[in-house]
């Protein structure tokens, strides 16, 4: 059986005019699966029975429903989805805030780019998830409806799976209806994926920068070494892509690594000209290495030197710690209890 939920619009009517059937069959069923109310391929009732029939031998619709969701206390919920196939994790934070409810979904099952202060990482390679398994993270909710806003930060890194995150966003912006300002995606910066990537989608970017400095960086983020920050910063540059969509610069502190007066200079310097922020992300401590956070002041203190500087700066209010649904947190581990 071939899964329709994860084809694209574009594929949905090739294997409409391959059956023999219009073009528009491949739009309704496009608007079945992704737009409510969604369908089973028996009820799809604006397609005949026998073209239904015919599409029943031989696919179903899979898309995959979360096997578990743990709540927190302020009210965030993780949610863990496993792969029939092949049971490989993946999971989704649903973020419900006064003016907004973002959803924080993962591009892969791991991650191979090993960044020393991230539990992901921890899992090694694993793989790709599929365009269904993206978008089913977010149309599987129960809050579905609710959700106002998308970040691709997650399991994973999107530019190591950049054809079928692409495909997951323009079916979000063009199929699903969510405005690109509401997408964002978190990226360590690949360079030759980002341009094209850059080139693909409006929707907004976030860079993990984490130091200025390229040998500390590497030290902690190895994919500095063939993707340097001062690069990506000064191809975003070139193509003035902060005067096209909001950029912002991911950071932790770390206790006496990246976080002095040095380092706000340094920072400040290769950001200046650009319409670009920070947000500084209090890292969630997970076991193993020898970082340590910064202390709440001392990052209040970054911060402050950053704004002096003229980068607008905003401090990450870290939420769902107590479920392991925070930034840099998800491992795919089921519940304990
Ligand atoms: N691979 C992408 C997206 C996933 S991570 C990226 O790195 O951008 C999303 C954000 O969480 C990144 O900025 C990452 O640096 C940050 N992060 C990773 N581990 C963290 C941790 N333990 N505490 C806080 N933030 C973390």
């Amino acid at each position: 059986m071939t899964e329709l939920y994860g084809l694209t619009p574009g594929q949905l009517s090739e294997l409409s005019t391959s059956l023999g059937w219009p073009k528009f069959t491949g739009a309704q069923l496009t608007q079945w699966l992704y737009r409510p109310p969604f369908a089973e391929i028996e009820d799809m009732n604006n397609i005949s029975k026998a073209r239904r029939e015919l599409l029943a031998s031989s696919f179903t619709v899979g898309r995959l429903a979360p096997k578990e969701c743990r709540t927190s206390r302020d009210g965030t919920k993780k949610y863990l989805f496993e792969s029939p196939q092949d049971g490989a994790v993946f999971e989704a934070v649903s973020i419900p805030d006064q003016q907004r409810h973002t959803l924080c979904v993962s591009s892969q099952s791991g991650c191979k780019r090993g960044c020393a202060f991230c539990m992901t990482a921890r899992l090694g390679a694993g793989r790709n998830l599929s365009v269904g398994e993206i978008l089913s993270q977010y149309q599987s909710i129960p809050e579905y409806e609710q959700i106002s806003n998308i970040v691709f930060m997650g399991m994973g890194e999107p530019l190591d799976n950049l054809d079928n995150t692409l495909a997951a966003l323009d079916i979000l912006t063009k199929v699903c209806g969510l405005s690109t300002r509401r997408i964002t995606v978190s990226t360590i910066g690949i360079l030759a994926k980002l341009e094209e990537f850059l080139e693909a989608s409006p929707v907004r970017l976030a860079l993990s920068l984490h130091s200025p400095f390229a040998q500390e960086r590497e030290s902690f983020l190895p994919a500095e070494k063939l993707n340097p920050a001062r690069e990506i910063v000064s191809m975003l540059r070139n193509r003035r892509e902060d005067k096209r969509r909001r950029i912002t610069i991911e950071y932790i502190p770390f206790a006496g690594l990246n976080d002095s007066p040095r380092h706000a200079l340094e920072l400040t310097r290769i950001l200046k000209g650009l319409m670009i922020r920070v947000n500084l992300i209090p890292w969630n401590t997970i076991p193993g290495t020898s970082l340590q956070s910064s202390d709440p002041r001392r990052v209040e203190a970054f911060r402050a030197e950053l704004e002096r500087g003229g980068v607008p700066t905003t401090i990450r209010v870290s939420r769902g710690q107590d479920i392991e649904a925070a930034c840099g947190m998800l491992a795919g581990e089921t519940n304990p209890a």
